[in-house]
């Protein structure tokens, strides 16, 4: 029976390479995941999607990646609990997909890594700042978030929070970037390159 970790390997791979998960695909591999039919089209909604970090989730739930020490969730098992915890993860994801248009225009087929600048080119889209378990929800001024936002900034929503739900993959890599980033809290909005450096020093191209 295919498993969460097979799921995740096969059709974050796919992306890597820069190929589109479709719905067939990801219902093929999820049905005995979430044999409940309500479920299983939430889920294929959401892996299907051109926006979803599938790389991240494979790094943090089948490989062990955890970022931040204080980010904590049960590891090296595939049993029903990942697959309920992955089930939420993309529950929310879709969730906010589907409210993000009132706030930020992404186009419906995605983000090529290419149009991203890392914040003025200092940031290579690694996505491991964003590995955490939650961080304070502030937003900026003139700008409030619907309510659930601030939550599942704060890492209120899931837990364990494999990542912050705000985190998106890119349409053709396996880079990272904020989806919310014109909007994004003021914590995350003030981490800057030092941050980065200090956090990872052999993260990031070379300081000039
Ligand atoms: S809101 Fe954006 S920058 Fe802040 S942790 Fe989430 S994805 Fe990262």
């Amino acid at each position: 029976m295919a498993g969460v970790f097979h799921l995740l390997e096969r059709l974050a791979r796919q992306r890597d390479q820069g190929r589109a998960v479709t719905a067939d695909q990801a219902a093929r591999l999820g049905a005995a995941l979430w044999p409940r039919a309500a479920e299983l089209d939430q889920a294929v909604a959401a892996l299907a999607d051109p926006c979803l970090a599938l790389g991240m989730l494979r790094r943090v739930l089948v490989e062990g990646f955890r970022g931040n020490p204080g980010n904590r969730r049960p590891r090296d098992r595939d049993d029903p609990r990942l697959a309920r915890d992955l089930l939420d993860f993309l529950r929310l994801f879709g969730r906010i997909r589907r409210d993000l248009p009132a706030y930020v225009d992404l186009p419906p087929e995605g983000v090529a890594a290419a149009s991203l600048h890392g914040d003025g080119d200092w940031c290579d889209l690694c996505g491991q700042c964003c590995v955490l378990g939650g961080t304070v929800p502030t937003s900026p001024a003139g700008v409030d978030y619907p309510a659930y936002w601030y939550h599942a900034i704060a890492g209120q929503s899931l837990y364990p929070q494999p990542f912050c739900p705000f985190l998106f993959q890119t349409n053709d890599a396996p880079l990272f970037f904020c989806s919310i980033h014109a909007i994004k809290p003021l914590a995350c909005a003030r981490f800057d390159r030092a941050d980065c450096r200090r956090g990872a020093p052999f993260r990031g191209p070379a300081e000039h």
